[in-house]
């Protein structure tokens, strides 16, 4: 074994030198059926704590299979400590914020429901299997967790008040993008709203709050889900780790 494995998969199970790893039902239909592979290929294993590990196929059957580790091929590389809040959109545009968001290094996916979100409910487990394979394209060693829906302000009354929320506020459209007014932290979000931007309501009280810095991303009303990205983007140039 010596090539840079070209399959990566997300496993839930521990890998390390020697170690087994059996496949699940999905696995073992992806990887043999549609990918072709067979005993002896080469697979990059990652389950978003030990980082990346060569793995051989011991075993191929069409409902299972077993890999073992051979070597780390990547250490865990955790991005900044960056949860996206955001209120769901159409099923698509949907799934592309969480594509993003994953790609774009966030630690934790939250889907938020705010006064002006249509879609009342969302299918946290596709959501999650959306993060798991942006995370396998993208070569990231870690899976952000996507959390079920909740009500915004839910989640604002039981906020950690060490993580620091940057909202964006469309009410700031054109104004400077603010970014560098938000203090120093370790702990960070972003949130971002609905088709419909946010109520009066939820907009003074977020800005009442001591942990939120308002933020403007440019002289455009974007769509959510580019403003998602954009927000991402500019958080990660600026206090995360690009
Ligand atoms: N219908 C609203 C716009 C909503 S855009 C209106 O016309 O005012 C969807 C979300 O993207 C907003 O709630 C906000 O979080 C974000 N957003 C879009 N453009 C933005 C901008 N220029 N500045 C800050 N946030 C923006």
């Amino acid at each position: 074994m010596s090539a840079m494995p070209k399959i990566r998969l997300f496993v839930d199970h521990a890998l390390g030198a020697g170690q087994t790893v059996p496949l699940s039902r999905e696995q073992a239909h992806y990887l043999f059926g549609v990918m072709r592979q067979d005993v002896g290929a080469a697979i990059a294993l990652f389950n978003s704590k030990d980082g990346e590990w060569r793995a051989e196929v011991v075993k191929a059957g069409k409902r299972g299979g077993i890999l073992v580790c051979d070597v780390q091929t990547r250490p865990l590389q955790m991005p900044p400590d960056l949860w996206l809040l955001f209120a769901p959109i159409k099923k698509a545009r949907t799934d592309f914020i969480v594509e993003k968001a994953t790609e774009m290094g966030a630690v934790r996916i939250c889907p938020v429901q705010t006064a002006f979100t249509n879609s009342e409910r969302i299918r946290q487990d596709r959501l999650q299997a959306h993060a798991i394979e942006a995370a396998e394209q993208c070569g990231g060693t870690f899976v952000p967790e996507v959390a079920e829906l909740s009500k915004l302000d839910t989640v604002l009354r039981d906020w950690p008040e060490d993580r620091h929320l940057i909202f964006a506020d469309e009410s700031m459209v054109g104004a400077q993008t603010a970014l560098q007014a938000a203090p120093a932290a370790e702990k960070w979000a972003i949130l971002i709203g609905p088709e419909g931007g946010f109520s009066d309501a939820e907009r003074a009280r977020l800005r009442g709050l001591p942990f939120v810095t308002p933020l403007s991303l440019g002289p455009r009303i974007l769509r959510a889900d580019t403003a998602a990205v954009a927000a991402l983007t500019l958080f990660q140039a600026n206090r995360g780790d690009w």
